[in-house]
């Protein structure tokens, strides 16, 4: 090697993609860990059945509800349930906790198509459902494609109905129509952020009328009446119900390498998922572990189930309490001393639309866990921004272990931005960097991410519970 290029190897920073050079042993491990991802992206698709799916996984693993304890002691394993849709667990640590605590914070919310809650309504023979998007969405890109119901309808007496239509191949699909593109000229002049508007996204789900006799309606009444018949609601029971609209696909291997996971709801599922597998793996942590997985990310965190809601600084008082050591201030003590993963998905540069990224400070797929030490726009307006002493300590906890990991913005600076739940955490005082997976096509009802990162991001997590 001439002298220059071993230079070169000494001081530039490496960016290679993670499989060159892979041993088989390696790519095993990660297609096989990938393969029961899939298999619980599958089972979950909204935050209410991700905390399902989590709460069976956790109770196999000896998570006991918090409520079940009256005192705590190292080792033990806890949850707390928060309204079936956001949770945390803890694991008590050899260390005390006044010294501070390892939390990662996923979400399990993904961008999506709500009902109104007056959605029924029918026009021209057919019945529709009125939807209201969740989160941020390319609208377009949620017509002519299956589409599943999910979620509940709660009736005044309590009684809980849970609802699942589209996922078994016996059961029908839903979807939004679209024009033909021969009527479409008008609609071809819109803006694309118009392309298609929140109001025309009505989901068809009927064409036959109820036919005893002849009355107004009678395509809504046929859909209301097989509604009635199979789960005993009437129309009124749409106000106190959360039925989401996601897409029917499954997630599915994807490239002719098999190298990349497409799945709805990567965001944020595949760090909901990786870091639970971490912290189902660490056996006695030195320091208390602990694992959001929280809901309404996409809308602002907002709300009892956000992250901006008390409920999570009452599960860690609610520790104390039962370690026997609370007192006044302590909590706010042992924010000052923890630290966070903040794990959500990053913008993986896309060279088909290169323009919108800088291809130096981007996220590749294959390269590992992706992290940034900042977020927000434009100038960093609204940034939790790490701090320098804090992102050296996660590069050395990575280091160690040999994980892959790579440093990036979110796309180019004047045109975008965005945020996790990072800004809440660190306003209590814990020290947090944003590290997830990066995903091609984020917010879109098929997003595509790599096998080597997810991998790396499970990796980087366990070696986060450990240090
Ligand atoms: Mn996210
Ligand atoms: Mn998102």
């Amino acid at each position: 090697m001439a002298e220059k290029e071993k230079l070169a190897e000494k001081l530039f920073r490496e960016t290679k993609t993670g499989w060159e050079g892979i041993d088989l042993k390696k790519k095993e491990d990660i297609f096989s860990f990938c393969k029961d991802y899939m298999e619980f992206l599958n089972e979950s698709k909204t935050e209410r059945e991700i905390i399902k799916s989590t709460k069976k996984i956790i109770e196999d693993n000896g998570f006991k509800n918090i409520k079940e304890y009256s005192k705590l002691k190292q080792g033990d394993k806890v949850y707390y349930n928060n309204r079936d849709k956001s949770m945390y667990l803890a694991i008590i640590g050899k260390d005390s906790i006044e010294k501070g605590i390892n939390i990662i914070g996923s979400h399990a919310d993904s961008p999506r198509l709500d009902l109104k809650p007056n959605p029924l309504y029918e026009e021209a023979g057919f019945a529709y459902l009125k939807t209201h998007y969740y989160g941020g969405i390319k609208k377009y890109q949620w017509t002519t494609i299956p589409l599943a119901m999910h979620g509940v309808v709660v009736k005044p007496s309590g009684e809980k109905i849970e609802i699942t239509i589209g996922e078994d191949e016996k059961d029908p699909i839903f979807t939004i129509t679209d024009l033909l593109p021969h009527l479409a000229s008008e609609q071809m002049e819109r803006k694309l952020k118009e392309g298609v508007k929140g109001e025309e996204l009505n989901l068809l789900v009927g064409s036959i009328p109820y036919d005893k006799e002849k009355c107004a309606e009678a395509v809504k009444l046929n859909i209301m009446n097989i509604l009635y018949e199979k789960y005993g609601i009437t129309e009124i029971d749409f106000v106190s119900s959360e039925l989401e609209i996601v897409p029917a696909f499954r997630a599915r291997t994807m490239g002719l390498d098999n190298s990349m996971v497409a799945a709805y709801g990567q965001d944020d599922k595949v760090c909901v998922y990786t870091s639970l597998r971490a912290m189902l793996e660490i056996k006695e942590p030195k320091t208390t572990a602990v694992c959001i997985i929280s809901d309404k990310e996409e809308i602002g965190s907002m709300g009892n189930t956000g992250m901006e809601s008390h409920v999570f600084d009452t599960f860690i008082s609610e520790i104390l309490n039962k370690l026997g050591i609370n007192k006044p201030n302590l909590l706010d003590h042992i924010f000052c001393n923890s630290k966070m993963l903040s794990a959500d998905v990053d913008a993986a540069f896309d060279p088909i639309y290169a323009s919108a990224y800088e291809k130096n400070n981007s996220g590749y797929l294959g390269r590992g866990i992706g992290l940034n030490k900042y977020t927000g726009a434009r100038g960093k307006s609204g940034a939790s921004d790490a701090n320098a002493e804090f992102v050296a300590m996660i590069r050395n906890i990575f280091e160690k272990e040999n994980i892959e990991y790579e440093f990036a913005e979110l796309g180019r600076i004047d045109i975008g931005g965005g945020g996790t739940i990072a800004y809440i955490l660190a306003n209590k005082g814990v020290d947090v960097i944003d590290a997830g997976v990066p995903v091609l096509s984020m917010h879109a009802p098929y997003e595509v991410t790599s096998k080597f990162d997810i991998y790396e991001a499970y990796r980087a997590y366990k070696a986060f519970y450990k240090s």
